[in-house]
This record gives structure tokens, sequence and C-alpha cells, in this order.
């Protein structure tokens, strides 16, 4: 197998430059290293790449108004890094790449990264969760570096509470972004709402009607104990269950055959007969980690084996420092050898973890 070194995408291009000159990245064929398989058997396949911790929105439930303490720019990951380590891990067996932040249409570079990923070997299939704002102007030039699949959130269809929940005025932006998604031909557009008491529970089933009149596949999700501020109350969690009844109230469900599921985290229903769906990721009443195929790397360069990890596994300093592929390949594969059965949310002594959710990347 020939491999040869070129340089991708100069710094300036990033928003988290670190200035330093960019190391090679390696193309041709990855040589197979996988499976990243941990001790209970389960094979991992799903990389999330969170490209900036930085975000456009300030949702309640993830951080507060003021935002959070950002990463410090020296400390996240150059295109190139990023790009190596993504290329690490497809030699791992992972082939599927979905990019999240924070919000990664933040990274000015974004359009580069998809093409740098879409030019992997084999390539992974790319896709990419966003709040929608600002994706209006660059969906055409994402589909066309190689994006395949988006998850657009929205948890609203009203301006004002748009910007109760969210406290910006940017309702327009993102139902822009969700058309231009659509009409630069990713399908189908998958649409993410979390519920919140008192706020935007009323919408559930117009939000589903919004989905079902353009074809979207709404999926909503549990409230989970990962905001910045802590406040996570689980007496006012919009469980799954509510979710449904409030669904059921205007719509008939019926749950699709459980070996259609495999390691999706949304249990699906069949509306009204069908085609369409709605699913309901009820990661706290109903987990699912026995069949959880995912594996995250922060912006800072870190492996986490779980949303939900108290530790991480650097790999971005071993980088830095000269690692080999190798070398950083072990250390993903030790990550992923301390994966715990599950995220423990239910049990007694559960600790969150010390990053919020949009410096994880979800
Ligand atoms: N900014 C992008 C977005 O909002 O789609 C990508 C990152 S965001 C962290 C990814 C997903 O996590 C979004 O669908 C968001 O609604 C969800 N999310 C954030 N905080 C959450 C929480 N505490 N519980 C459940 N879902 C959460
Ligand atoms: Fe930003 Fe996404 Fe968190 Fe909302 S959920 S604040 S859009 S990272």
């Amino acid at each position: 197998m020939t491999t040869q070194r070129v340089t991708i995408g100069p710094p300036p291009t990033t928003q988290h430059s670190t200035g330093a000159s960019p190391p090679d990245v390696e193309t041709g064929p990855v040589p197979a290293r996988g499976p990243l398989v941990d001790k209970y058997g389960r094979v991992h396949r799903d990389l999330r790449l969170s490209v900036t911790d930085r975000c456009s929105l300030r949702c309640t439930y993830c951080m507060p108004e003021a935002g959070v303490p950002w990463l410090a720019r020296d400390t996240m990951m150059t295109t190139p890094e990023m790009l190596r380590l993504a290329r690490i891990a497809v030699s791992l067996g992972i082939d599927e790449i979905r990019l999240t932040g924070g919000e990664p249409l933040l990274r000015r570079d974004l359009v580069d990264v998809v093409a740098g990923l879409a030019a992997i070997d084999p390539a992974p299939e790319i896709s990419m969760t966003t709040n929608g704002v600002g994706l209006a102007k660059v969906a055409g030039a994402l589909v066309e570096a190689g994006l395949t699949r988006v998850n657009v959130s929205i948890d609203t269809l009203k301006r004002e509470t748009f910007i109760e929940l969210s406290k910006r005025d940017r309702l327009k932006d993102t139902l822009a972004g969700i058309e231009a998604a659509a009409e630069a031909g990713l399908a189908p557009i998958k649409l993410n709402t979390v519920l919140m008491r008192g706020i935007n529970d009323v919408e559930a089933t117009d939000l589903l009607g919004f989905a079902l009149e353009h074809d979207y596949q709404l999926r909503f999700i549990e409230q989970m104990p990962l905001d910045a501020q802590h406040q996570w109350d689980r007496s006012q969690m919009i469980t799954g269950a509510e979710i449904m009844a409030r669904l059921q109230t205007v719509y008939e469900l019926t749950p699709m055959p459980d070996d259609t599921r495999g390691s999706a985290p949304a249990e699906l229903f069949l509306v009204d007969g069908g085609p369409a769906t709605v699913g309901v990721i009820a990661s706290v009443t109903m987990p699912f980690c026995g069949t959880c195929d995912r594996v995250r790397l922060t912006a800072d360069g870190q492996v986490r084996n779980c949303l939900f990890a108290t530790g991480e596994t650097n790999l971005r300093d071993p980088l830095r420092a000269g690692a080999s592929d190798d070398e950083l390949a072990a250390l993903f594969c030790a990550s992923i050898g301390a994966k715990l059965p599950g995220h423990g949310i239910n049990e007694p002594g559960f600790l969150q973890p010390p990053r919020p959710m949009s410096a994880i990347g979800g």
C-alpha cells in the first residue's frame, strides 16, 4: 500500500487556529487496525467529532445566556490534527463520522473538514448535528464536499418561545437552514427536539405536524443532566412516556419492530400507520447503553467513551509530542477498553460529568 503526505488546509482559514504550521496529513488507503470492541462486545463504528465548543445559541438545557468558559484556542485541534485522528479512527472500524459541537457551523473551515474526511479511503459516512443557524449559506458547499446527512435541532415553531429557549432571535435562520438542507439534496432530514416543561411541551404535536408536512423525521430527546449550569431536575424532565402520551392525543403511534432499531438511540414509531415515523430518544428513562456503538472526540482532542464519562483519554498531547499512528490508535482502543456498561444516570452516586454537552459534542 502506498501512502503519501500532503498538507491540508492552512491554519488561517480555521477559526481556532493555533497559528502553528499544520502537520502533514496522510492520504491513501488506511491500514486496517480495528475493530474498536469493548469488554462487553460492543463494536464502535460511530464517531461524534466535535469541531468547536462555541455556539450561536444559548439553549437553556445546554448553557447559560452568558455562555461558558470556552476552550482555549491553543488547546483546540487544528484541521490537519483532526483529520489525522479521524483517519486513525477509520482504521479502527469507524464508518460514520458525525460533526457536532458546540455549533459546528461556527467553524469557518467546516467545508475543508468535510472534504478532508470525504478523502479518507475508505470514506466514512459524514453527517452533522446543527442548530441550523447559518446552514442556508453553506448547505450546498457542504454537500458538494461530501456531507450526506443532517440533523437540525428545532425546539419550537414560535418566535417568542425560540427567544425564551435559546436567548437568540434566530428561528427564521433555523427554518431557512432546514429548507436549504432539503434543497441541497440532504435526505432524510432529521429534526431533534428537547421538550421543556411549561416552555415548549405544548408544541409536541405541532412540531410533529410540521415534520410530517415537510417529510422530515422528528425525534424527541429526553433532557439529560449535561447542562453547564447543573440545574437538571429529574422531576421536571418530560419523559419519553409523557412525550408519547402528548403525541397520542392527535396521532396513532405504532412501535416499529425491535429488530429494525440496531444501535440507533431513537425508538421509532409509525405515525398513523406510516410510512412516516417519529422517534423518541429516552436516554434517561429507557437507556440503550447495551447497544451503544458511539465514541466521541472533543474539539480539544480528548476521546470520551460515553457522553457521561467522567474520564477522558488525551490524544492531542501525544499527537503534538510526535506519537505514531499506531500509538494513537492504541490510546483510542484503551479508551474503549475502559468503557463502562452503562451511563449510570439512574444509579445512586451518579455524578454529572464536568464538561457540559456543548464541550463534549452531542
Ligand atoms: N449545536 C448543535 C445542535 O444544537 O444541534 C449541535 C450540538 S448539540 C449539543 C447536539 C444535540 O444535543 C442537540 O439536538 C441538542 O438539542 C441536544 N442537547 C443539548 N443539551 C441537551 C441536554 N441537556 N439534554 C438533551 N439533549 C441535549
Ligand atoms: Fe448551542 Fe446546540 Fe447547546 Fe443549543 S444545544 S446551546 S445550539 S450547542
